[in-house]
């Protein structure tokens, strides 16, 4: 008799190790089956987000940014620190080893739920049998599912005038294992991954960081005005961002690469010793399943799914970066605790509208629900409060007081839509709106409610408090009437 299990998860990213965590926890007898190698060919738990995402990428965009404030902004503060020097291998050895420790932490978290890793590749046959080839094997076993959760994740997509060449023109796994500080960067693609890899290149050193986004938006996912903000920023911490660049042909040799691209200035050819492609990435869904299985994917690849995560095969469900929404880990996550406690027979949802985007860049960008072109667009009467960090205590006094925090409330209900924003430790500030949002607060709720000073998060306050005109800590404008 075939090999059973309550539930087979396909994919041990944050979408599949989560799922299949909460399985076993919720009694479900349940495998994983990843094929995830890492650099010296062992077998991985964590995806993407843990082995060439996430976790390696925040690991160097806080080196980078300790590095760039000892050399360029302690003094500020009155510590002088002579002879700063980067140690790129140490860099680069100590975010190796934070991934290493973390995915190893997510084995130790499978053996002490008793959820089954099996190292290899995987297909979905029909009626929800699985077909698995274990690494270092090639005769295939089959093993059969009560249910089955596809979480693949996704990859790096790539474009074919831009082929990738050794390590110089790379995707973003390749841009996290530079063994040099190149001196002239280009990057393709001014998204999340462009934004993030190429400020930790220019804080480490280098002279150019040229991005060409194809788009003559810049950041259209974000709230344009926090995008307006952001673009100012980043251009005067010396990324060369052009906006509406295609390139069109890209040549690698003799250790640099020579591109030609074309904008609204006409055609242009650039050299830089290195090359990021950060163009998006495709969901992992070729050979996930056989054609016997009949599993529908839409016409970019996702697994089609309905909003509980379900494909259109009976007991086989899809999440993560393989299907629509945000390529998020932690909306993936959250894809994976839902499908688990349906199939324990729980009643379960994700609230699509509550999703956190954040970007790691310095100042940090990160929001939560609707944007105001969104409410724009769709006529919603709404109204605005803004407070600038700048007159925040707290940041004032830690010299890092850019940006600002924007609230969005439905103008009849009051209820917070959207909150929007750019500045320090934005990451950490936007779970307040996010609990604020999930909780279906009022921008009263926020302004009633008391926050510590002196903090960063009082600036949330304030912002909430400036949807209805009662901010106390910025000027009146016109003064008293
Ligand atoms: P993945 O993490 O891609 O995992 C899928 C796993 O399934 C992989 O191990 C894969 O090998 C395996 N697999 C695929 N097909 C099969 C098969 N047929 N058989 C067996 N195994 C299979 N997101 C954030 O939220 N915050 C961030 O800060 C962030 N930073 C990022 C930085 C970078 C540089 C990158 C590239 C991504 C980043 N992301 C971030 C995105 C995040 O990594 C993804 O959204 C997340 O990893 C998706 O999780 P997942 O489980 O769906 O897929
Ligand atoms: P992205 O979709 O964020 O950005 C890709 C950019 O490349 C877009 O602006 C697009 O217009 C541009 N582009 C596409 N084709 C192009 C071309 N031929 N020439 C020039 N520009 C082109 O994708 P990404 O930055 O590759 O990131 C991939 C995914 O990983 C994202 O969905 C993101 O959510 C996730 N991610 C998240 C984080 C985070 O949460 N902080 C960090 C990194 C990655």
């Amino acid at each position: 008799m075939a090999e059973q299990y309550d539930v087979v998860v396909i994919g041990a990213g944050p979408a599949g190790y989560v799922a299949a965590i909460r399985c076993a926890q919720l009694g479900l007898n349940t495998a994983c089956v990843d094929q995830w190698l890492d650099r010296q060919g062992k077998p991985a738990l964590g995806g993407t987000c843990l082995n060439a995402g996430c976790i390696p990428s925040k690991a160097l965009l806080e080196s980078s940014e300790r590095y760039a404030e000892t050399r360029d902004a302690l003094a500020a503060h009155g510590i002088r620190v002579a002879g700063v020097e980067l140690d790129l291998d140490a860099m680069m050895a100590r975010k190796d080893k934070v991934v290493e420790d973390l995915t190893q932490g997510i084995e130790q978290l499978f053996r002490s739920n008793g959820v089954r890793w099996i190292q290899g590749h995987a297909q979905l046959q029909a009626n929800r049998e699985v077909r698995i080839t274990e690494t270092g094997t090639d005769v295939p076993r089959t093993v059969q599912a009560g249910h089955v959760i596809l979480a693949p994740g996704s990859s790096p997509a790539q474009i074919d005038s831009v082929p990738l060449h050794e390590d110089i023109v790379v995707d973003s796994t390749g841009a996290l294992e530079f063994r040099d500080v190149p001196q002239r960067l280009g990057v393709i693609g001014a998204g999340v991954i462009g934004l993030e890899l190429g400020s930790v290149w220019r804080r480490l050193g280098a002279q150019t960081v040229t991005i060409l986004e194809a788009q003559d938006c810049f950041l259209p996912i974000a709230d344009e005005m926090v995008a307006r903000e952001a673009l100012r920023v980043f251009k005067r911490q010396g990324l060369d961002i052009q906006l509406g660049s295609r390139v069109t042909a890209c040549e690698a040799d003799n250790g640099a690469v020579r591109i030609s691209y074309q904008n609204g200035d006409g055609d242009h050819q650039a050299e830089f010793d290195k090359l990021i492609v950060a163009v998006g990435r495709r969901p992992n869904t070729n050979h996930l399943a056989s054609d016997a299985a009949g599993l529908l994917l839409d016409e970019w690849g996702f697994v089609h799914v309905d909003e509980q995560c379900k494909t259109n095969l009976p007991g086989v469900y899809a999440i993560g970066d393989a299907v629509r929404g945000p390529m998020l880990a932690h909306k993936g996550s959250e894809e994976g605790v839902m499908v688990a406690e349906l199939l324990a027979g729980h009643a379960a949802a994700v609230n699509y509208g509550a999703i956190p985007s954040v970007i790691y860049t310095l100042p940090e960008v990160a929001w939560v629900g609707e944007t105001e072109q969104a409410l724009k667009a769709g006529a919603t009467p709404y109204r605005s409060g803004l407070f600038p960090f700048a007159a925040s205590g707290r940041a004032r006094a830690s010299g890092d007081s850019g940006g600002f925090i924007k609230v969005l409330a439905d103008a009849e209900t009051d209820r917070i839509r959207g909150v929007h924003m750019i500045g320090p430790h934005c990451s950490e500030l936007i779970a307040e709106a996010v609990v604020a949002i999930e909780l279906g607060s009022s921008a009263e709720d926020i302004a009633l409610t008391m926050f510590a000073h002196p903090t960063l998060s009082e600036s949330f306050h304030e912002a909430a408090l400036a949807v209805h005109g009662r901010a106390i800590h910025i000027a009146r404008r016109g003064g008293k009437s």
